[in-house]
């Protein structure tokens, strides 16, 4: 029980919606997190989709 607390405020961590490449808030960047994997807004993962570093 106590893992699972644990796990879970991680995950709520990684749901904060912080972009990570230009740490604005926005609520694509849980759904990107989910769909792609990339912590990245609408806008960053255009850029990134666009121009792959
Ligand atoms: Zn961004």
């Amino acid at each position: 029980m106590i893992d699972d607390k644990e796990k879970n405020k991680k995950i709520e961590k990684e749901l904060d919606n912080i972009c990570e490449e230009c740490k604005y808030i926005d609520e694509s960047v849980t759904e990107n997190l989910i769909l792609l994997g990339y912590k990245l807004c609408n806008s960053c993962k255009t850029s990134k989709t666009l121009f792959p570093l």
